[in-house]
């Protein structure tokens, strides 16, 4: 079994600049982490033992007692922004600035009197600063719940993790059943997004397994997991090396990895590094297997020639580049 890289995977530069504004912290005992700074277990613990105080995304209400505050990547609203400040917060600011684009967009067709309507995922933390600035909007996760909106002016914006096909399925939704309406949309999807889905679809044709690595609430890491599955490529979305089951890949020739935008370097190796293992071990047992059938042809088939041959094949692995670093 070979084992493929797609060309873009992993680490974004929105989730690499966040992560090195908290490693620089000089006092992580000061500073509150407003939600999950990347949706990615082995990175929060890593957090932890760092010092910081972490607040769950489900209790963003309450305000930290540290003095300082670091805002995700993910971004909050102006409203919450006040409300900090109101409180004597200082912030750490990790927005990541395709985050800032998607609120500049939602706000600019505000001010032209729209309705926003954001293709996204209901509830998550960007969706939820996005929205809560607006003073007309909402949030639907793709075209089926699209409807008669009953605006006569309508903005579309999108998550910016939205995978491409969602927001044209669901922009084209809106217009059909809003004829009447004036729908002006801004593409907001970022371009890593876009890199690491399109790297997925090139995979595709070339393998008969895929697996995801990331984060079980990291949206975009599900994002590339549904897109392989959709294909009918067999997926497997796993967080770390020790979730891959050798079972998955008998009888497989060839296995696609990607991951998520908040996914560790070193968590892809290792899963990379575990997959090259996996197809090394199951070459070496079917040439065992191979060899005792060979030798039992040579034992009681009629066409053996008299001589018991010695006959150890090489595993012939063939692994694609070498592990990130
Ligand atoms: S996924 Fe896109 S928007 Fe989100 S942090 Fe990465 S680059 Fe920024």
């Amino acid at each position: 079994m070979r084992v493929l890289l797609a060309q873009h995977l992993g680490f974004c530069f929105g989730v690499r600049d966040a992560l090195m504004i908290a490693e620089s912290t000089d006092r992580p005992d000061l500073v509150t982490i407003h939600g999950e700074l990347v949706h990615n277990e082995a990175v929060l613990h890593r957090l932890d033992e760092l010092g910081f105080h972490r607040q769950p995304e489900s209790n963003r209400a309450e305000i930290p007692a540290t003095p300082f505050v670091m805002i995700t990547a993910h971004g909050v609203s102006d409203a919450e922004r006040q409300r900090l400040t109101a409180a004597g917060k200082q912030f750490l600011d990790t927005t990541c600035p395709l985050v800032v684009r998607v609120h500049r967009a939602a706000l600019e067709l505000a001010a032209e009197g729209r309705h926003v309507i954001i293709i996204g995922r209901p509830g998550h933390v960007e969706v939820a600063g996005v929205l809560e600035d607006l003073p007309s909007g909402e949030v639907i996760s793709d075209a089926a719940q699209a409807r008669n909106f009953e605006r006569l002016r309508l903005g579309v914006v999108c998550q910016s993790t939205t995978p491409p096909r969602v927001a044209e399925e669901t922009l084209m939704a809106i217009r059909r059943l809003n004829p009447d309406a004036d729908v002006r949309s801004i593409d907001t999807i970022c371009q890593p997004t876009r890199d690491r889905q399109d790297a997925v679809k090139r995979l595709l044709p070339q393998i008969d397994v895929m697996v995801v690595v990331g984060g079980q609430n990291s949206n975009n890491t599900r994002e590339l997991a549904r897109l392989a599955e959709e294909s009918g490529v067999p997926t497997h979305h796993v967080q770390g090396p020790d979730d891959l089951d050798p079972a998955w890949f008998l009888e497989k020739t060839a296995c696609g990895l990607t991951a998520g935008t908040s996914t560790l370097d070193t968590t892809v190796s290792a899963v990379h590094r575990r997959l090259l293992r996996i197809a090394a071990e199951r070459e070496t047992a079917e040439c065992r297997e191979a060899e005792i059938a060979i030798r039992g042809v040579g034992v009681s088939g009629g066409e053996s020639d008299g001589v018991t041959r010695s006959s150890s094949p090489q595993p012939a692995l063939s692994r694609s580049a070498a592990p990130p670093a």
